[in-house]
């Protein structure tokens, strides 16, 4: 059954509902456009918006857009489709902390006025080193007396554009002695002379990500900010500056772990420098672990909302065996992919008592375990191919597939035998020659002999040519680096080409990511990349685990 998850966030909503404070929860999933989404934020969309969802309240699209340095609309529009794609939608919610750069330089203002926010002229270095050290307390800057006249005047001036970038910041006045070294008068404001995605060169200074984030969460009304460990240390300055600013709501910060991947790199900075250096095709390069690459890799969402649940939330970090996110794919395929039959790397069969002109039409089941899913016709006829795999020379006792002298099943059609190997002048195996039982039609003997093998196959006469690529993981070790240097734990063989693949033609019809099973082989889908003259597909995975042993 699709029993609810429980964990410490669900207790804690389920608390603050019981005990009437609140009517009902918001939430907000608060993307920086910076890059794309990844496997890791699809936890917090999932926690967020399942909350809202599980709870019946709302929850917030929130573009955390306070650094316009690094945003790019792209981003804007990337993240808004993986959200959708992944299966959840904000409404009517959407918002912006950019939209808040009035209020929330008024507040920079009001504790300006409050004699808790000063101008700072210390050059960056130096404003590091006077922080101190967790055994060292800070040390004030001589700005830091200056008088709410000379501040309102120095931040007036930052913001008509007087100074330029990294002259000064504005900074809060905490505590330079606390043992919480985000509370040594953080940085509040900094000038940046750099057009906004949305407004434009409205503003020559920003809000720091601390001094925005809890503010936005207050001016939107939500209820609960969830968050990963990283920001724990920063609560208290989160609810300091709800303590001293005139906030309509009073949010509250709760930290959960995040996701970390085994083979995997969840870390936006290194997926964008992985994209910038071209080591990887694109922000959707099926092996990347963003939402785009997944989707074009042909996971379906509801694997990754099923693998999310799997894991749950916790409050402390660990590293999840990609096992599992492999077992949620396979799991949602098996279930949702129809079958289909493909030769990736093919070697022609000609069953010589086959006559040359006969095309036979045989039926084939699109998914064993959903009648529902129909069937569709296959052709037969003198020219097959087969696995190259499926065939050997000199086989050991325990294969049971093609040699010369065995008989084996081609799915759906007749029992053949093979008779004699063709071979080239360097002595490569090219053709085998074999004959057809034309008594096991559908693939069983009147006599009830016994054949162990059955084969996929396609048929020469309507096969259709295609590119595949396999993918493997992008790092070659679970913990990639733990040495130090990522790159050098890069997997260069994650990506082989198949040049010469053969589909059956029906293939050619399946829309772009859906995911289909080539019997024997995988779960594959169509790359968007893939046209009528030249076919594309991508292996999403195999049909068992047989690397992570
Ligand atoms: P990255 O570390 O990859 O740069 P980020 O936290 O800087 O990610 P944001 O765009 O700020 O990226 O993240 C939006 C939301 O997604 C935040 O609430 C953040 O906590 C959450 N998030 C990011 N990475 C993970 C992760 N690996 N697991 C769970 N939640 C995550
Ligand atoms: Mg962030
Ligand atoms: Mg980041």
């Amino acid at each position: 059954a699709n029993v609810e998850p429980r964990d410490f966030i669900r207790d804690m909503v389920q608390a603050d509902l019981a005990r009437g404070q609140i009517q009902g929860i918001v939430t907000r999933f608060p993307p920086e456009p910076n890059g794309y989404l990844h496997l890791g934020h699809a936890k917090s969309i999932c926690l967020n918006f399942g909350l809202s969802a599980e709870f019946g309240g709302r929850c917030h699209l929130r573009f955390d857009d306070t650094n316009p340095v690094k945003e790019e609309q792209e981003y804007i529009d990337a993240i808004k489709r993986d959200v959708h794609w992944l299966g959840f939608d904000w409404g009517e919610h959407l918002y912006h902390a950019s939209d808040n750069f009035q209020t929330l330089y008024d507040w920079a203002e009001h504790l300006i006025r409050a004699g808790l926010a000063y101008v700072d002229d210390t050059p960056p270095e130096e404003m590091r080193a006077m922080r101190g050290t967790l055994t060292e307390p800070g040390r004030a800057s001589a700005d830091r007396d200056r008088s709410v006249e000379t501040n309102l005047s120095l931040f007036r001036d930052m913001r008509a554009g007087k100074f330029p970038n990294g002259a000064c910041v504005l900074r809060a006045k905490i505590d330079l002695a606390s043992g919480n070294m985000n509370l040594r008068d953080p940085v509040l404001y900094r000038i940046l002379h750099a057009p906004h995605p949305r407004t434009g060169t409205q503003w020559c200074i920003y809000p720091t990500y601390d001094f925005a984030h809890g503010q936005s969460d207050a001016i939107e009304h939500v209820t609960h900010s969830l968050c990963t460990l990283e920001f724990a240390d920063h609560r208290p300055l989160y609810d300091w500056f709800l303590d001293h600013l005139p906030v309509p709501s009073r949010p509250r910060q709760t930290e959960f772990a995040r996701l970390n991947l085994g083979y995997t790199v969840l870390s936006k900075r290194y997926l964008t420098d992985l994209v910038r250096r071209g080591i990887v095709s694109g922000w959707d390069d099926p092996r990347m672990p963003t939402l785009a690459g997944l989707r074009r890799r042909g996971v379906p969402p509801e694997a990754i909302r099923d693998f999310v649940r799997r894991v749950g939330m916790s409050k402390a970090n660990s590293v999840v065996d990609l096992a599992m996110f492999d077992h949620a794919i396979r799991d949602r395929l098996n279930q949702a992919a129809q079958r289909r039959m493909a030769v990736l790397r093919p070697l022609k069969l000609v069953i010589e008592n086959f006559p040359e002109d006969q095309v036979e039409e045989l039926e084939a089941v699109n998914h064993p375990g959903d009648p529902a899913a129909g069937t569709r016709t296959l052709r037969f006829g003198r020219e097959i191919f087969v696995e190259r795999d499926d065939f050997m020379e000199n086989p050991p006792n325990k294969f049971f597939r093609l040699a010369v002298g065995r008989e084996v099943r081609l799915r759906y059609a007749y029992l053949v035998t093979c008779r004699q190997v063709v071979k080239d002048a360097d002595g490569n195996v090219v053709e085998l020659r074999c004959t057809y039982d034309p008594a096991s039609r559908g693939g069983n003997a009147p006599d009830g002999r016994k054949v162990k093998a059955t084969l996929h196959w396609v048929s020469g006469r309507d096969a259709r040519p295609a590119e595949v690529r396999l993918y493997g993981t992008l790092f070659n070790r679970p913990d990639p680096g733990a040495d130090g240097d990522l790159d050098a734990d890069l997997n260069p063989g994650s990506l082989e080409v198949l040049s010469g693949a053969l589909l059956e033609p029906s293939l050619a019809e399946m829309p772009v990511g859906e995911a289909v099973q080539f019997e024997r082989q995988g779960y594959f889908c169509q790359d968007p990349t893939s046209g009528s003259d030249a076919l594309v597909f991508n292996r999403t995975i195999e049909l068992r685990d047989t690397w992570a042993k």
